[in-house]
């Protein structure tokens, strides 16, 4: 039984559940209204006013769990469910967003790292199977240039699992900074406080999910493709 195979399976169901986990969470805490009334775009601007981060403007976005941070246009992106909702689901996102925000403010060491990787990642992304592929192809007509191609689709692979290790700390630092300022703002009760925390730490686990597929991925390919030196 190959083990590593089996670990590929193992993460894919995790992910799907991690993926399940995620939604069912969010929307079980989204329907309940939390703290004052104030929106996730009502809060988020005031824990950006907090740390002085006046310019970071707040935008309304499509689609479901689309939110995010625009570290280069400044701009923080909350999706309909989130931008206008008071639930501790909303709040929670809103915040968590804001974390980011903050990181990018504070240059927070790994998000730094972390967009430096981003156009390395992008390449390696597509490039990295291309290389692999064409390097098998070549090994039969020239081995040393076919290795040396597969080596480096294996090196631009590991470069994405760099990527998904660097993230984990990021995505955790932003949801500890979330509650805090929920925490310190005196708007929520302990139990809506639980309810935010228990959303962003589902959400947490799509991250682990990602990194343990990356890690596992990257092992298979050092083995099937790793030892074949003539
Ligand atoms: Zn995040």
């Amino acid at each position: 039984m190959d083990i590593l195979y089996l670990l590929l399976v193992v993460t894919f169901v995790f992910t799907l559940i991690v993926q399940f986990k995620v939604s069912s969470t969010f929307n079980r805490f989204s329907h309940i209204g939390s703290g004052r009334g104030k929106t996730g775009a009502e809060v988020a601007r005031r824990i950006l006013d907090a740390h002085g981060l006046f310019d970071v403007g707040i935008e309304r976005v499509h689609g479901h769990l689309t939110d995010h941070y625009d570290p280069r246009g400044r701009v923080l992106r909350l999706s309909e469910s989130v931008y206008s909702s008071s639930s501790p689901s909303a709040v929670g996102v809103a915040a968590h967003e804001v974390g980011h925000a903050i990181q990018h403010a504070e240059k927070y060491a790994p998000i730094q790292f972390r967009t430096k990787l981003v156009p390395v990642v992008n390449f390696a992304s597509s490039f990295s199977w291309i290389a692999i592929v064409i390097g098998m192809f070549i090994t039969y007509s020239s081995t040393i240039l076919g290795n040396y191609l597969v080596s480096f689709g294996i090196l631009l692979f590991a470069a994405t699992t760099l990527f998904h290790l660097v993230t984990l700390p990021c995505e955790l630092n932003a949801s500890r900074r979330a509650l805090t300022e929920l925490e310190l703002s005196g708007w929520y009760s302990s139990e809506e406080l639980g309810m935010s925390k228990k959303v962003l730490r589902a959400a947490a686990m799509t991250y682990v999910a990602a990194l343990a597929t990356s890690i596992i991925q990257l092992l298979r390919l050092i083995r099937i493709f790793g030892n074949r030196r003539d």
